[in-house]
């Protein structure tokens, strides 16, 4: 394989594109198709037989119908597998597909019912686990209480790291080893497989809301999962009888976006890098939460190459500067989602953690960084002034949105 020895950088401009030239195409192909001319019956046949039971197309048999196989996607998939230093990746239509067909996947195939996940989680996750809507039983713990709860009948172990929103890091080996024989699945989406690959370290799964750095550009929403051809046949699996594809324009995006994903994270990085440090002397600022702080064990460095571009930090006027914050600023923009060349703030206790239990639910001083392209020097201006800001515009008056109040909304 050409590409075999080549670093990540032109592994990401390369990977699944290894056939254009032959094709006589420079760009990548995009095949929109939803259903597929058949050879014959019994061709056809075989082929849709092979991909429902999480195989691949047969050669002669077509891909048959776009919930089952495309080529677009494939390609995707191919790439991002290569990044990630994984035999092969299944992709979806949003970070949570992927999560609720690893979930299914995990315990249909096993048979059991029990699922430990270490908070802090992303809330849609959390709230994914705690509705009981997937019919398993979930205990939520800490990184060191994994191996007390792991049970005859537990079929996986869920963590991120960083995780959203204060950014702990999770010991992604030491987890591996204490969950023994079940399959742990790390949520890479802060990382990206630029600065972290958890398969390396022992995990099954290693998934991603393509929704935020893959594609980096705030325009397509997509989840993928890296993984073993093994535990990949049962997520096709799943996704052929589920659906829950990711659609092959968002591929195509997603795959376009892996290009520029190392440069883009080296960049954003470094902004990240720059204002967490001005930030940790702000005066209306009480801790800056960012990988590498607080990190005893030295995991930037072990386990993560960098410390990442999302920065959180917690105030010391409270809900009130929260709001007054996340109102005032200008070139970021209040918004959640993350990960793109623009920057982004964003209340996690009001908005992404709404629905997560109250007593793990993050502080209501908490505010969420991601940090894009734009000059550091500007944000951090943007920043100052709008910690500065004196009122609360009427729109947000402080109490119309109280994180606490209880919710089983999900925004
Ligand atoms: C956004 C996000 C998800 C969910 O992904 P969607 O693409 O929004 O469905 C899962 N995990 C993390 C860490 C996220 O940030």
């Amino acid at each position: 394989m050409p590409l075999a020895n080549s670093h990540l950088d032109s592994i990401a401009v390369h990977a699944g594109r290894e056939d254009l030239a032959m094709l006589g195409v420079h760009a990548l192909p995009l095949d929109l198709s939803s259903t597929n001319p058949l050879p014959d019956i019994e061709r056809g046949g075989a082929s849709y037989e092979a991909m429902a039971t999480g195989g691949e197309p047969l050669a002669d048999g077509g891909f048959v119908y776009q919930r089952l196989w495309n080529p677009t996607v494939a390609r995707f998939e191919s790439a991002l597998a290569r990044l990630e230093q994984a035999e092969t990746a299944v992709a979806y239509a949003s970070g949570m597909a992927a999560m609720t067909a690893a979930i299914i996947a995990s315990t249909s195939f096993s048979g059991k019912r029990h699922i430990v996940a270490v908070r802090p989680l992303y809330g849609g996750t959390d709230h994914l686990l705690a509705s009981g809507l997937l019919g398993v039983e979930v205990t939520f713990c800490a990184e060191d209480e994994v191996a007390a709860s792991v049970r005859p009948d537990t079929a996986l172990v869920v963590l991120e790291t960083p995780a959203n929103p204060t950014l702990d890091l999770v010991d992604i080996a030491t987890v591996v080893t204490a969950a023994g024989d079940v399959p742990v699945l790390v949520d890479n989406t802060f990382a990206t497989p630029v600065l972290q690959n958890p398969l390396a370290l022992g995990a099954t799964m290693s998934l991603h809301s393509a929704t935020k750095y893959i594609g980096g550009h705030g325009d397509v929403v997509g989840g993928v999962i890296a993984c073993d051809e093994e535990t990949a046949s049962r997520l096709r699996q799943v996704r052929a009888i589920t659906g829950g594809l990711l659609h092959p324009l968002g591929a195509y995006l997603l795959h376009r976006g892996l290009s520029t994903l190392p440069t883009r994270m080296r960049a954003q990085q470094a902004g990240a890098v720059e204002i967490a440090a001005w930030l940790q002397s702000h005066r209306e600022v009480e801790h800056v939460y960012f990988p590498g702080e607080d990190d005893d064990r030295g995991l930037v460095g072990k386990q993560m190459n960098g410390p990442g571009a999302m920065v959180t930090i917690a105030l010391r006027g409270g809900y009130e500067a929260a709001a007054r914050l996340t109102s005032s600023v200008q070139l970021f923009t209040h918004a959640v989602s993350l990960g793109g060349v623009d920057s982004l703030v964003q209340h996690p206790a009001g908005l992404t953690h709404r629905p997560v239990a109250a007593h793990a639910k993050p502080s209501a001083n908490l505010v969420r960084l991601s940090i894009g392209l734009e000059s550091p020097e500007d944000l951090m201006a943007d920043l100052d002034s709008a910690l500065s800001a004196e009122s609360v515009p009427p729109t947000h008056a402080a109490g119309s949105d109280d994180p606490t109040r209880p919710s089983s909304a999900f925004a």
